[in-house]
This record gives structure tokens, sequence and C-alpha cells, in this order.
């Protein structure tokens, strides 16, 4: 995965291109949780194709809310303190109907007990909400 540090990207820590390519901000050059946290959408992005990735992404938010708890999921691992932060991040920098409280249940859900993710649909009928890898 080739990772390009600019100042550039200015709303964000960092982006996910493509699965091959990561965008991050030089302020947080090298963390690995951040890292970790592209490595799932880079993930996601092979599963489910490119472009179709991007369009759900940006036309979904149950897609977008889906992709983001999972990534967020792991982000967690790295900052197990950080719940609530991510939470926040969650509810208020993605254009998402969901309060900080919901997202945080949800990150906080054992995968496969949350019945919002689990009962959730990702376009194309792939189920939202499982296992992470
Ligand atoms: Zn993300």
């Amino acid at each position: 995965m080739r990772v390009i540090a600019t100042p550039l990207l200015f709303w964000a820590d960092g982006m996910t291109v493509a699965p091959t390519l990561v965008v991050v901000h030089p302020r947080v050059r090298g963390d690995a949780g951040l890292m970790a946290h592209e490595a799932v959408h880079a993930r996601q992005m092979r599963e489910v194709g490119l472009l179709r990735f991007w369009w759900w992404y940006f036309t979904c938010p149950a897609f977008r809310l889906w992709s983001e708890i999972e990534a967020y999921r792991v982000s967690l691992l790295f900052q197990p303190s950080a719940a609530r932060h991510f939470a926040r991040v969650i509810a208020d920098g993605y254009l998402l109907p969901v309060s900080a409280h919901t997202a945080e249940r949800l990150l906080r859900a054992a995968t496969g007990k949350a019945p919002e993710l689990a009962t959730a649909k990702a376009p194309g009928g792939a189920a939202a909400g499982h296992a992470r890898t």
C-alpha cells in the first residue's frame, strides 16, 4: 500500500483513495491506528469494488456508517480509551444520521451482536456488520 503524506488533506487525518493508495496528513504520518483504519477501508474496497465502494460511500449513509464503524472498531484496538472520541467523530464528521451515543454503542458492540448492524444490509445485499477481518 502506497502512503502519501500531504497537508492538502486538510479535512481528515487519512483517506484511502484506492486499495493500494492512502493519503495522510503529515501530522499523523506513521500513526499505526490510522493505518490500520485505512487498511480496513482498503479491504472493503477490494471486497465490493473500488467504484462501487465510493458510489455507496457517498450516496448511502447506511453503507458509510457500516464502513466507518468497521474501520473505527480497528482504530479502537489501538486506542481503547478513545471510544467516546471516535463515536463523536463518527456522529459529527460523516454526515450520518446517528448520535454519538448510538455510534459508541455500535463501536462497542461485539460483532454480530449489534442489531442495527446485524440487520442492516449494504446495497447489493452484502450483509453489513459481518465479521471484521
Ligand atoms: Zn474511515
